[in-house]
Formats: C-alpha cells, sequence, structure tokens
C-alpha cells in the first residue's frame, strides 16, 4: 500500500533506528485512539494511514483502541461508524480495544502511586486549584490537602470509587512538582469524580481517569512500542514518561507529528458536530464534510484518501493543505476506474429535421478508455431527438465557439457529426429547440467524409432517456480558514454550497448505477449514487468536476 520510493518521515527514521539496536526487541505495535465522540474526518485519515501503515511496512501490528473515558459525550453509534470507516479505508487492526476495559487496572495504578506517596486526594475546587497553578515563571502553591497520609489517601480514594462524594467534591492529583516550567508537571489531576452513565460500563464508575492517567497507561499494556499523536501533546511527554516510570509498566514511547488542517473546512469533532446539530449540513455524511462518510457518500474511494495521505508526507510542522489536492487525488483515481457516461444536466432539445421519425440506431462507446478494450463497451441508443446541453447552443456564437449555432458543425459523440440550420424561442426569449440535419457518412469510427470539426457534445437520446435529480456541490465554507478568525467559524458558511439539479437526463443504463461506484458524465465531472436514490428517483452526486474550476474561479 506504501509506496517504496519515497525517501523515509521522521517516525520511520526512528523506528529503523530502534529496529536497529533492538529496543521494544524489534517489534512494531502502533495504535489508532480515537475517542468516540463524534464520527472520523479526513484528519483522522492521516493519523489511520500513518499508524496502520508503519506497521505494515514493519512487519507490525495496530490497534483500535477507543479512548472512552469521558461517560458524556461519548456514543455507541460512534464506535460503530469509526470501525466501519477504518475498514472502509482498507486497515485491519489487530485488537478492538476500549480504555474503559482498563477502568480495573488503572484504579490499581493510582492505588499504587498513592501508596508510593506520589497521588493524594484534594477537596480543593477547581478554581482554588486553578488559582494554585502558578505561572510558567512563577512556581504553584501547594494545596491545603498536599501532604496527607498515605492511609488516608487511600480510604478517601476509595470512597470517592465507592460513590461517597458528589461531583467535583474531591479529585486525585499526581505529587510532582510544582516549580516545574511544565506546568502539566504541576500536580496534574489524574481522577475526577463524575456521576454518568458510561456507554460500556454502564453506572458501574463514578470516578474516571483524566486523558494523561489513560493513554500512556493504555499505551503500555498494550505494549505499545511507539505511540503517534499530534504536536499539542508535546508538553504532555515529560509526564507520559513520569508515569510509566513511577508505575513501572511498559516503556511505550510516544512521538509527535504535525495534525492535518485543510483549507475551506474546519476540522474538530466539535465543530462538526455544531454543523450537524444545527442543520448547517443534512448529518455526519453530509457530502460537503470532510468527515470519511462524508467523503465516501460524496463518492470518493478509499484509494484516493489514501494516496492523499501519502502525498501531505507526515511533518513536524504545522501547516494547511489545500483542498485542491484532495480533490486532485480522487480525480487520478477515478479517471483510472470510472465508466464514462453521457448526462445533461441543463437540457434543451434537439430536433434531427433529416432523421426519420421512428428510427433508432444503437452506437457502441467504451466504458473507460483508460482501461484495457475501453473497459468493454455499452449500447447508446440514438433517436430523432435528443437533450443536449443548454450551454452547447449560441444564438450568436462568437468566433472562438466550437459548438452549435447556426450554420456550426459539431460532432455528437459516438455518433454522427450534425448541422445546425434553425432555432425556437419561448415569448421570454429563451431557447426551446434546436434544430439540426445529420451529415451522413460520418459515423463515428466509420466516417470517411474528409469533414473536421472542432467541437464534441454529449447527448442523450429523448425517448431512451432517464431522469434523475443531481446534487452539485460547491466548498462548505466562503474563506479559507474559517476557525481561525475571531468569530463564530459558522457564519463563514458558505449558503450556496449545494445545488440542486432536479431534471438532469442520462444514459439508460445508469438506472442500474451502484452506490460506491464512480461514473465520469462526460465533460460534467465524477458522479456517483447517493444512498437516498431509489428506483422511482434516481439520485446522484457530483464527487468532482473533471478540472479545478475553483483555481480558474480565482484567477480571474
Ligand atoms: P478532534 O479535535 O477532531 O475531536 P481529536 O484529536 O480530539 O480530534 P481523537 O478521536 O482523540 O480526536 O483522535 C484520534 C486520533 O486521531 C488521535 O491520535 C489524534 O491525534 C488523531 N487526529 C485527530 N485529528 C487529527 C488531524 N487533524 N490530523 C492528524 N491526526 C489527527
Ligand atoms: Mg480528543
Amino acid at each position: 500500500m506504501m509506496s517504496e520510493d519515497r525517501s523515509l518521515n521522521f517516525i520511520e527514521e526512528i523506528i529503523e533506528e530502534d529496529i536497529k539496536s533492538g529496543k521494544h526487541g524489534g517489534n512494531v505495535i502502533t495504535r489508532f485512539p480515537p475517542e468516540p465522540n463524534g464520527y472520523l474526518h479526513i484528519g483522522h485519515a492521516k493519523s489511520i494511514c500513518l499508524n496502520f501503515g508503519l506497521a505494515q511496512r514493519y512487519g507490525g501490528k495496530t490497534n483500535l483502541r477507543f479512548d472512552d473515558t469521558n461517560p458524556e459525550t461519548e456514543e455507541t453509534e460512534y464506535v460503530e461508524s469509526i470501525k466501519y470507516d477504518v475498514q472502509w479505508l482498507g486497515f485491519e487492526w489487530a485488537e478492538e480495544l476500549y480504555t474503559s476495559d482498563y477502568f480495573d487496572k488503572l484504579y490499581s495504578f493510582a492505588v499504587k502511586l498513592i501508596e508510593k506517596g506520589l497521588a493524594y486526594v484534594d477537596d480543593s475546587t477547581s478554581e482554588e486549584i486553578a488559582g494554585q497553578k502558578g505561572t510558567p515563571t512563577e512556581p504553584g502553591v501547594p494545596s491545603r490537602y498536599r501532604d496527607r497520609s498515605v492511609e488516608e489517601n487511600l480510604r478517601l480514594f476509595s470512597d470517592m470509587k465507592a460513590g461517597v462524594y458528589r461531583d467535583g467534591e474531591k479529585v486525585l492529583r499526581a505529587k510532582i512538582d510544582l516549580a516545574s516550567p511544565n506546568m502539566h508537571m504541576r500536580d496534574p489531576i489524574i481522577y475526577r469524580i463524575k456521576h454518568a452513565h458510561h456507554h460500556r460500563t454502564g453506572d458501574n464508575w463514578c470516578i474516571y481517569p483524566m486523558y494523561d492517567f489513560a493513554h500512556g497507561q493504555s499505551d503500555a499494556i498494550e505494549k505499545i512500542t511507539h505511540s503517534v499523536c499530534t504536536l499539542e501533546f508535546i508538553p504532555h511527554r515529560p509526564l507520559y514518561d513520569w508515569f510509566i516510570e513511577q508505575l513501572e509498566i511498559y516503556p511505550s514511547k510516544q512521538y509527535e507529528f504535525a495534525r492535518l488542517n485543510m483549507t475551506y473546512t474546519v476540522m474538530s469533532k466539535r465543530k462538526l458536530l455544531q454543523l450537524v446539530n444545527d442543520g448547517y449540513v443534512t448529518g455526519w455524511d453530509d457530502p460537503r464534510m470532510l468527515t470519511i462518510s462524508g467523503l465516501r457518500r460524496r463518492g470518493y474511494t478509499a484509494a484516493s484518501i489514501r494516496e492523499f495521505c501519502e502525498r501531505i508526507g507526515v511533518a513536524k510542522r504545522e501547516n494547511i493543505i489545500d483542498v485542491s489536492l484532495l480533490e486532485f487525488c480522487v480525480r487520478e483515481d477515478l479517471n483510472k476506474r470510472a465508466w464514462r457516461r453521457m448526462a445533461v444536466l441543463d437540457p434543451i432539445r434537439l430536433v434531427l429535421t433529416n432523421y426519420p421519425e421512428d428510427q433508432v440506431e444503437i452506437f457502441q462507446g467504451e466504458n473507460n478508455p483508460e482501461e484495457e478494450n475501453g473497459g468493454g463497451s455499452r449500447e447508446i441508443p440514438f433517436s430523432r431527438e435528443l437533450w443536449i446541453e443548454r450551454e452547447d447552443f449560441m444564438e450568436n456564437p462568437s468566433r472562438k465557439f466550437f459548438r452549435l449555432g447556426v450554420g456550426l458543425m459539431v460532432r455528437l459523440k459516438n455518433a454522427y457529426i450534425i448541422k445546425c440550420d434553425d432555432f425556437r424561442k419561448d415569448e421570454a426569449g429563451n431557447i426551446t429547440e434546436v434544430h439540426c440535419t445529420v451529415v451522413w457518412g460520418t459515423r463515428s469510427g466509420e466516417d470517411n467524409s474528409g469533414l473536421s470539426v472542432k467541437g464534441t457534445i454529449h447527448w442523450v437520446s429523448v425517448p431512451h432517456a432517464k431522469t434523475a435529480e443531481v446534487r452539485l456541490y460547491d466548498r462548505l465554507f466562503r474563506v479559507e480558514d474559517p476557525g481561525s478568525g475571531e468569530g463564530d467559524f459558522k457564519e463563514y458558511v458558505n449558503t450556496e454550497s449545494l445545488q440542486v439539479i432536479p431534471g438532469a437526463y442520462i444514459e439508460q443504463d445508469m438506472a442500474t448505477a451502484e452506490v460506491g461506484k464512480g461514473y465520469q458524465f462526460i465533460r460534467k465531472g465524477y458522479f456517483t449514487l447517493d444512498k437516498e436514490s431509489t428506483p422511482e428517483k434516481l439520485v446522484f452526486n457530483r464527487t468532482v468536476t473533471l478540472r479545478d474550476a475553483w483555481a480558474k474561479e480565482m484567477k480571474k
């Protein structure tokens, strides 16, 4: 899956060193640790490709670990969607694990710290604790509970677990160093009281470990060798190492890389959830969302997302990736695999006045010229009346317009050259019909007329066409970096990001199009069947245009 012809990223360099020196016995065990509080997005895809990719490359394995220590925000629906998405991306985890399965073990780790005199129960309020933390240049002030005896701490902690206290009444803190320049080392909270129902442990627990007291320990329990996370965890690393050292558990190591940021989107589950809850989108899988499920519904292939993650590489510094790179990747992939079909999105009627009324000819069209033998072919019925694209006719064509206008000739894709003779308008001045004549002897593949025309246009035979709703998408935000400004990011939502075309005409065999398969509607882009499609009402999503229309728009 990984291309071997690129240079190593910095994590691979570390791993190769570790393998050479025999650290971790030469093993490579990674994990992907989502919190099940939302659907995965393209940033998670990056982390998935990295973690699973490392294990694949070095013959190791990757666990899927649900980091479920926040009972209030987590749901089983999210667990299921995450599993589906990881598999769909093409990865297989070694074990499916839950931090909540370690709650007993984590509790015993906390007891061990207390016994070593390295943790204490603090009755201070969260405001008092914050007030005593000091500043990066001034040391913190010890809480008056800091010197409780081991026995008292053990008893109080046990009572915390037994449900004797209310939320916030007490916390367990590690006893480290109130003068540390690293604020995370100033007696961090490691357990808090939360009387809340947990999606897996139910009401068994009313105390829950904090991230820093769960993540590294879970890594150690699973003997994770390389625990890869994003840059904001750099200041947590000394604490990660401290707990592992004090608890004398498996020496997992944390490494940090730059999170993926992309233009024209927000990339945090919290913000994505707001878009869903406030109705800016139809759901987590709205095709405009850069969630894995949204991208899939939009028609992105797993291969194109993996390729994107491979191309952006693994950086040590934050940057922002242009969404057009993702679009480029899906275009490249679909160009190789998508069947070509004709669809008219903004139809006007074209009448071939010299074509016999009831005649139907069947032309052959290649499914995909990029494939061997054109990927096979399909039959395309042709008749006297066709739908063509409104923009392919001009009443007063300019000299550079190589499509239809009175006196001009074009080729109808896979069919004849035609010549435009006349047109009809309604009272409002709209073109309603274009009249042309077939130039006989110009059938595609059998043309010996010697005529050469500059334009080729697509069409669909009127009596044979199927009707479909087509949904065209634009970027969900109007600005490049909606999450960065002062104001509410939702103010930057592009209210015109969805355009619905109710009555497009497509080739008849698109009635059997399949969800998850990509189709190229010639000249119009790549499309896929939407999950809301029914045999009575076909619905297609445009995955991406054929060229980068946005880049062109910006240059104007
Ligand atoms: P969010 O802020 O979107 O909720 P998170 O980091 O809280 O993201 P988790 O479910 O905790 O989400 O993340 C699971 C894994 O995915 C973590 O290892 C995290 O570092 C990684 N990850 C999350 N967002 C990104 C991103 N934008 N780029 C790369 N990795 C990411
Ligand atoms: Mg998180």
